[in-house]
Parts: structure tokens; sequence; C-alpha cells
């Protein structure tokens, strides 16, 4: 099996999506086979690794109601060893779809453990990386039920840690219930503006409150980071050299680190 690891913060605009397509492309980089599920009906992921709406028939909505496997929903990216499943505005509906069902938390988990014949350059895909919306619904739920790790995006702002507690309370919630296995892969600092003494702040309150769990790379506000998506391309295709790349560089190494230490253990 690959290593399942989501992506959230049920605030909007924290980078999310940003370190889904730009760590799955460092990922893929150094030698991992990745797929993206794009759970957030926005479909940023999708729209900024260039699957146009024509080439999302199917997306992770009929993943979650049980009418396609990974490998029928899975289409390649431009980026060399990065599958997606797109998302569509289906998923605005999926609550009301699957609500009533019994398994509706672990619609997700059951897909992915199908997708052993799923392959990306002719071998199983490494790592799986689910991009959350901006809230702790049902859809975030299912990507926390599927997930052997959290990795958690905070932007270096003044509100950084606001609204994390009830996401760590969510995610322990989790683990003692319908997902024994969670455990939380890191805490990435993101937006960082060096020029900004609030960033420099931030980024000390968060480390005194959460210690070893923020990851040592922490990824600067980068112009490029936030103009690749517009081109359908991650950041590191975009402009491999700029400061932005090279942090996403950076943290895939630390993710790979904590994922063997965290197997280990
Ligand atoms: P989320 O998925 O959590 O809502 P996004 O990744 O979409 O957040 O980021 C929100 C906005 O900020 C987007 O316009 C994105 O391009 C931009 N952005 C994200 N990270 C950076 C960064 N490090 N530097 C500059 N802009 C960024
Ligand atoms: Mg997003």
């Amino acid at each position: 099996m690959p290593r399942i690891l989501t992506l959230a913060n049920q605030k909007g605009g924290v980078g999310k999506t940003t370190t889904a397509i730009n760590l799955a492309t460092a990922l893929a980089a150094i030698g991992e086979r990745v797929l993206i599920i794009d759970v957030d009906p926005q479909g940023n992921a999708s729209t900024g690794l260039g699957i146009s709406r024509a080439g999302r028939e199917i997306s992770s909505y009929d993943l979650l109601v049980g009418e396609s496997d990974v490998a029928g929903a899975a289409v390649m990216t431009d980026v060399p060893n990065v599958a997606i499943v797109p998302s569509t505005m289906d998923l605005l509906g999926v609550e009301l779809a699957i609500a009533a069902s019994s398994d509706r938390a672990f619609r997700l988990r059951d897909a992915l453990r199908g997708m052993d014949g799923f392959l990306v350059a002719g071998k199983p895909v490494t790592y799986v990386l689910i991009d959350c919306p901006p809230s702790l619904n049902l859809l975030t739920i299912n990507a926390l039920v599927a997930a052997d790790a959290v990795l958690v995006p905070l932007q270096c702002e003044f509100f950084a840690l606001e609204g994390l507690s009830q996401l760590l309370q969510t995610i322990e919630h989790i683990r003692s219930t319908l997902n024994p296995r969670l455990s939380i892969q890191g805490v990435v600092m993101t937006m960082f503006d060096k020029r900004n003494n609030l960033s420099e702040q931030v980024l000390t309150d968060v480390r005194s409150e959460m210690g070893d769990l923020v990851y040592d790379t922490v990824i600067p506000r980068n112009v490029r980071l936030s103009e690749a998506p517009s081109y359908g391309k991650p950041a590191l295709l975009y402009d491999l050299k700029c400061a932005g790349s090279q942090a996403y560089l950076r943290l895939a190494t630390e993710v790979i680190r904590r994922e063997r230490r965290l197997q280990a253990a």
C-alpha cells in the first residue's frame, strides 16, 4: 500500500492546495510515484495541474459514491509520475448522496484499499496526497479516515493558531474512533515573509506551541508559487529555481524522512 497523507486545515487560503501540487511534484522528482486525490469541490488542485473541466468526466465524487474505482477515476498529469483523481462541483452534493449510509465516513478509505492495480509509470503508487476543502465536513472526515498521517499547512499570519485546536481535536477524535493509525506528519508554515516581523513572531509562537511537529522547512511567500497555477503547472515545472520550488523540494525530503521514522515506529 502507498503512504496516504491528507492535507487538512479548515481555514481557506492557507496553502493546502499549493502544498498538495508542489509537494507531489517534488516527491515525484525524487523518485516517488504520486496520486493526488482532489476532494475540494473548488477543484483548485485539478485546475492547477492543468486538468480541464472536460477532462473530469469521472471524479472523486464517483469514488465516494462507489461508481468508480481509483484506476477508473485517475488521470495522468503533465507532471512525470503524478496522477490525479480530479474533483468536480458534483462533490457539493456528495454529503446528501452518502449521508444515509453507515459507511459514509469510510468511502475514500475503501476506495484507496482497492487501488493495488493502479499503476503510474508501470509501478504502484508510493504516495497518495489528499487535498481537502476548507471545512471539517464529511469530505475532510473521509480524507482523515483514509489517511496514514495528516499534514497541516499553517499560514504565517496573526490568526495562524486560531482554529488549530479544533482541527487537532477532530484529528484526535478520528484517531480514537474511526482511524486508530492516524498520526500527524507535521505542520508546515506557509507564506513566510522575511521582511515582515509578524511572520517571524508567528513562526516562533507556532514552534513553541507545536514543537517538533513543525517542519524545519518553511515555505516563503513567493509570487512564482501563486502564478504557476494559472499556467496549469506546479511551480517546480514553471520555475524550478525560485525560492518556493526549492522550499518544496526540501519539504519533500523532510516528509520522506518522517515517513520512514513513522513506519519504523
Ligand atoms: P488553500 O488550498 O488552503 O485554500 P491555496 O494553496 O489555494 O490555499 O493558497 C491560497 C492562495 O495563496 C492561492 O492564491 C495561492 O496561489 C497563494 N499561495 C499559496 N502559497 C503561497 C506562497 N507560499 N506564496 C505566495 N502565494 C501563495
Ligand atoms: Mg485548496
